[in-house]
């Protein structure tokens, strides 16, 4: 009989796992070969374990689940993006998506079902806020993609890097973003290079600090604005950690990070933000911070109240920065038709800040 509630070691790092098989009586190593199994190889039930001892299989049928998110949407846009629906319990959903491009494959995935910071110009922020994710429940969506997209001849993974830019704000969730992190980079899980490990914040300075002491992967900040009047409008959070001490973080994050330079974000929102004279003020952070730009052309969703700037406006806004010195590349809007580009990721999240936009999992559509 299950012990009640079985642990889903979907979620457990190479720490995490050891303690469990410590507790069980078994050693480490026996804790890394299951760890392989179940992210290296995508193994789903202990039964598969063939070098794994009967009577081990069977402790951990007692005690143990694999248990990934349950796809309940799988969308497919002409250029390849590829959209998941994943239902997360009765109430929730989220989205993960996956990229091709030349050369590599993004996956961008979720951290919370919904999110709490109301950036204006987010769609997932205007749905609210429901719960966090589980460590099973984010590392369960590469899992998911991993087996759904196979693996190249070659060998390769079609998955080469995960950024986290889905739905939520991974710093306000790092119990269980750092595990999921480790596993990523765990070469008994995915292992990817930390500089192929992308955490996106709007801001959060404790969490930078914390995940730069616990797991440096690679880090992208949703700057938007180069002043505080426009970013407390655009980022809330920057209310409670304006631009300087944002600054400041970034500098610290530096010192930890397994990249020499910070990755900005900017939304380009016609006539908020995509000025030249904006452009500029963006000159006085550069020197501030080793970076580089990322220029997000705004994805509209109904409702928003924001327009995306035009082609040309967005090149002489790069021009500015580039003549400077800087690195900057404009993102390529992708998954048009399935609702999959940058700030358009919904899922379905029962609201409880909001109730009034409370939406049933029974309306979910595959
Ligand atoms: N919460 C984190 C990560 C998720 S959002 C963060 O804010 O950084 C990932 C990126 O998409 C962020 O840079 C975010 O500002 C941007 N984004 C949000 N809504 C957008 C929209 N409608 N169009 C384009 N980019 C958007
Ligand atoms: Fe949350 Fe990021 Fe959206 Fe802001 S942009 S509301 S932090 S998910």
């Amino acid at each position: 009989m299950k012990t009640n509630p079985a642990t889903n070691l979907l979620g457990l790092d190479a720490q995490g796992m050891e303690k469990l098989f410590a507790r069980l009586g078994e050693k480490p190593f026996r804790a890394r070969q299951v760890l392989k199994w179940i992210h290296r190889r995508g193994a789903a039930d202990f039964s598969a374990m063939s070098d794994i001892a009967k009577e081990l299989r069977a402790k951990l049928t007692a005690v143990a689940v694999i248990e990934p998110p349950v796809v309940v949407g799988d969308g497919t846009a002409a250029d390849g993006t590829r959209k998941w629906l994943l239902k997360v319990d009765g109430a929730n959903a989220v989205e993960a998506v996956f990229i091709p491009e030349d050369g590599r494959g993004t996956l961008c995935v979720s951290s919370q079902a919904g999110c709490t910071l109301d950036c204006a110009f987010c769609s997932t922020g205007k749905q609210g806020f429901n719960r966090n994710l589980s460590a099973a429940e984010i590392i369960g969506q590469l899992w998911l993609a991993n087996r759904a997209l196979g693996i190249h001849a070659g060998g390769a993974r079609a998955i080469s890097n995960v950024v986290f830019m889905g739905m939520g704000e991974p710093m306000l969730n790092l119990d269980a973003v750092i595990p999921a992190a480790r596993l990523m980079i765990d070469d008994n899980g995915y292992g990817l290079s930390r500089r192929r490990v992308t955490v996106s914040t709007s801001g959060v300075v404790p969490g930078m600090d914390r995940l730069a002491g616990e797991c440096p992967v690679a880090l992208a900040v949703s700057l938007h604005a180069a002043d505080d009047a426009l970013r407390d409008r655009l980022v809330p959070i920057n209310r409670k950690y304006p631009i300087r001490q944002l600054l400041a973080a970034c500098i610290r994050y530096l010192e930890r990070a397994p990249r020499d330079f910070i990755t900005f974000e900017y939304v380009m929102l016609d006539g908020v933000n995509d000025s030249d004279a904006q452009a500029k003020a963006l000159l006085g952070i550069a020197s501030q911070v080793r970076c580089k730009f990322n220029l997000i052309p705004f994805n509209p969703f109904p409702d928003s109240g924001f327009k995306r700037s035009s082609p040309e406006r967005i090149r002489r806004f790069a021009e500015v920065l580039q003549r400077a010195g800087l690195t900057v590349t404009t993102r390529k809007t992708r998954g048009e038709g399935i609702d999959a580009a940058c700030g358009q990721l919904a899922g379905e999240v029962t609201d409880r800040t909001r109730r009034s936009r409370t939406v049933a999992i029974t309306e979910l559509r595959a």
